[in-house]
């Protein structure tokens, strides 16, 4: 290994704090998903104000990094009196409860990566009922996430524990566990207010 490139590695390895820091790489410590080259040549970005808002863009090539929302979609899926959740397997908030939900991928529809997300993560195979609702939730680890609700209605699959999931299970809506996103509580109590028999 070249000299520098092994003096970066032990840069990077013992002084985390300095790569981290505001200054070293024109980015803000408390970006969740910090850009810090341009995603289209390489070069390292710089923070200018276009329309109006402080935003990293690429002196080379021009490329401007717009933060926008993460989209992700959420199901209901109603049973009698009763909701699906799924206790999550993964972070944030990993052993809490919430609604099958997860980010839509690049090449799908809302609707798509609804049925996709319940099936991953329940084993239930499902078709759009309604949207429910659009809302959004400042996450700890991916920043402001969009959440589209569905209502979904089953058809077929059998219900278990998919990937991203430690347990899956229908709860009366008069007694729900904790959730910790606001959310899926507002998409929840939209669906419980106008469920239709
Ligand atoms: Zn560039």
């Amino acid at each position: 290994m070249p000299l520098e490139s092994s003096n970066s590695v032990f840069i990077a390895v013992f002084f985390p704090c300095t790569y981290l820091k505001d200054s070293y790489y024109g980015f803000e410590v408390n970006d969740k998903i910090p850009v810090r080259y341009c995603i289209k040549c390489g070069r390292n970005l710089e923070k200018k104000e276009i329309e109006g808002k402080k935003r990293y863009c690429c002196p080379d090539c021009g490329w401007v990094h717009y933060k926008n929302p993460l989209p992700s979609v959420a199901c209901v899926v109603r049973k009698d009196d009763c909701v699906l959740l799924i206790k999550r397997g993964v972070a944030p908030d990993i052993g809490k409860w919430a609604l099958p939900s997860g980010f839509l991928e690049d090449d799908e529809s809302p609707v798509e990566g609804c049925i996709r997300e319940l099936e991953e993560e329940t084993g239930l195979h499902g078709r759009v009922k309604r949207l429910l609702d659009v809302d959004n939730e400042e996450s700890s680890i991916y920043g402001n996430v969009l959440v589209i609700g569905y209502e979904i209605e089953i058809i077929g699959g059998e219900l278990r524990a998919g990937s991203d999931t430690l347990e899956v299970k229908f709860f009366p809506v008069n007694n729900l566990p904790l959730i910790p996103f606001e959310s899926h509580l507002r998409i929840l109590k939209r669906a419980i207010e106008t469920f239709t028999t």
